[in-house]
């Protein structure tokens, strides 16, 4: 029986203006190829890198989000190795004092199969975070016999975050990755698209056999790893571990011997294949980097950075769902979507301005305000998701502000119209911008609350509909329904639903 271990290692691209040791912007992917590079960023000899503060602070700040101690002393070092998209022949990375480590991130898994079908917590530890540069990149063009270097990417800011090897699945080392691009969204440290490269995600894996139905104690018992490089989406990741788990499985079943090596992604087979066999630290002759002066953070320089930590999307899962009252699935959708859960909450606070000024009461009492912030949560998400179509909510031709919606929310609310007659006004206000008693007005919408109006509607409904109303004297329930329905509809939706009912029950006593 083997049990497989996994560890990650992720590269993400920091989004600072400029790159990691020279005043190049940092923009990895501009129209030309080497537009955005300087003697120190290609390497020269006799050039001199400066470190940017930005970056430093940007990997601090993701080791604090990630409950990382952050020691007040680190330093950069060499890593040396041939490649021609580093024309320095080393790389200035961080080795034995790297800016973060110690932390934990945990996660949130839905079903797993091997865990059983109930969703469960996991939590990861984070080995180290530290802060290197970026490498420039080949460009191998189509049938010809050379490769062309672009080094616009070369020297910019990556941070790199390695974890202990605590995740035992593929859909656990999936979920690690999406939960930790959304920290870094939050953070506004990396853009971490993995489409674009600003994320990289590298897995180790190894199978382990269990003894006595336990896993060994450290990594010297555990079993040979593979790395597994280039995966480029969520999706990738998750294939991919599957893949090597099936693969180790099936080669260790078979009595053969692992051997530690690199395999790359291969998207369109679905299969992993190997590169090379891994290389050991002691391969890049780590030294001390000569021309730069080590790190010395003051408790001020620290006390700013931490004050820079926004709310995490573990914290915010919280609030929204104990503050709003909103079930987990709503409260995950806001989560994902910075930009309409800033309108969400936007328009609950206008909410309840809203419902002060009209009824004269001091305060939105509490339970109200839950049924106020569950109306708009719906409304979002159901309502205004569906006529954004996918776009967000922050751009400038979504004409509806938090204002003229909280209104609209509240007219509903306080039963002012029907839910009918809202969406006609909210397809109106999201085409022009008008404030809803505006579109209620000019399009005649405003419900019908006149006692003798409804009346006379229902007399007519009930002229015309003879067998329903017997149907419903003799005991049948639906045919009132019916009869309400038919109702609404004479009214165009507009009829006070509550009253018509009301005059409706009377009409046929
Ligand atoms: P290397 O020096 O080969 O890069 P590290 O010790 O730095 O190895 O670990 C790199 C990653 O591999 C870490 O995320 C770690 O958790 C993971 N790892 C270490 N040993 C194993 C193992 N036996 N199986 C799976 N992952 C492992
Ligand atoms: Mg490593
Ligand atoms: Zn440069």
């Amino acid at each position: 029986m083997f049990k497989p271990t996994i560890g990650l290692e992720v590269h993400a691209e920091l989004n600072t203006e400029t790159k990691m040791f020279c005043s190049c912007r940092n923009e990895p992917d501009p129209s030309k190829p080497n537009l955005n590079t300087c003697p120190v960023c290609m390497g020269h000899p006799g050039t001199l890198p400066t470190i940017n503060k930005e970056a430093v602070k940007k990997v601090i700040k993701t080791g604090m989000a990630l409950g990382c101690s952050i020691p007040v002393h680190s330093k950069f070092d060499r890593k040396n190795y041939f490649y021609p998209d580093l024309p320095k022949g080393y790389q200035i990375s961080q080795y034995d004092e790297p800016l973060c480590e110690n932390g934990l991130l945990e996660v949130k898994i839905p079903i797993d199969s091997e865990q059983g079908q109930v969703p469960y917590l996991k939590t990861v530890r984070v080995r180290r975070v530290h802060l290197e540069e970026d490498t420039g990149r080949l460009l191998h063009p189509d049938g010809e016999d050379y490769s062309l270097v672009d080094f616009n990417r070369a020297g910019v800011p990556l941070m790199e975050l390695v974890t202990e090897p605590d995740i035992r699945s593929a859909v656990e080392a999936r979920r690690f990755a999406e939960e930790l691009q959304l920290i870094l969204r939050y953070l506004n440290v990396s853009f971490a698209d993995m489409e674009k490269g600003q994320m990289r995600v590298e897995a180790n894996i190894s199978l382990s056999e269990l003894k006595n139905g336990k896993l060994p104690e450290n990594e010297k018992g555990m079993g040979t790893k593979v790395e597994v490089k280039n995966l480029n989406s969520f999706k990738a990741v998750e294939r991919a571990i599957d893949y090597e788990i099936k693969r180790q499985a099936e080669a260790l079943e078979k009595g053969e011997k692992l051997i530690q090596e690199t395999r790359g992604w291969d998207e369109v087979k679905g299969k992993t294949y190997s590169q090379r066999e891994k290389e050991g630290a002691k391969d890049y002759r780590y030294f001390p980097e000569p021309d730069l002066p080590p790190m010395d953070h003051s408790e001020k320089f620290l006390n700013e950075i931490k004050a820079t930590v926004p709310e995490l999307p573990a914290q915010k899962r919280q609030r929204l769902v104990a503050e709003y009252g909103l079930g987990e699935f709503e409260a995950e959708t806001f989560v994902q979507n910075k930009d309409l859960s800033n309108y969400f909450e936007k328009t609950v606070s206008e909410l309840s301005q809203w419902v002060d000024e009209t009824n004269g009461t001091a305060k939105v009492s509490p339970e109200e305000f839950l049924k106020l912030s569950k109306l708009s949560a719906n409304y979002l998400l159901t309502d205004i998701q569906g006529l954004l179509n996918g776009e967000s909510i922050a751009r400038p031709e979504f004409l509806i502000t938090p204002e003229n919606f909280a209104e609209l929310m509240c007219l509903i609310y306080q039963g002012k119209i029907s839910s009918k007659i809202a969406k006609t006004v909210l397809e109106e206000m999201y085409d022009t911008g008008a404030d809803p008693s505006n579109v209620i007005e000019s399009k005649g919408l405003s419900q019908i609350s006149d006692q003798s109006e409804i009346e006379d509607i229902i007399k007519k409904v009930i002229a015309e509909n003879p067998k329903p109303v017997e149907d419903y004297k003799q005991g049948k329930e639906a045919s009132f329904q019916f009869l309400v329905g038919k109702i609404m509809a004479a009214s165009r939706g507009k009829a006070n639903p509550e009253m018509t009912r009301q005059a409706l029950k009377e009409a046929l006593k």
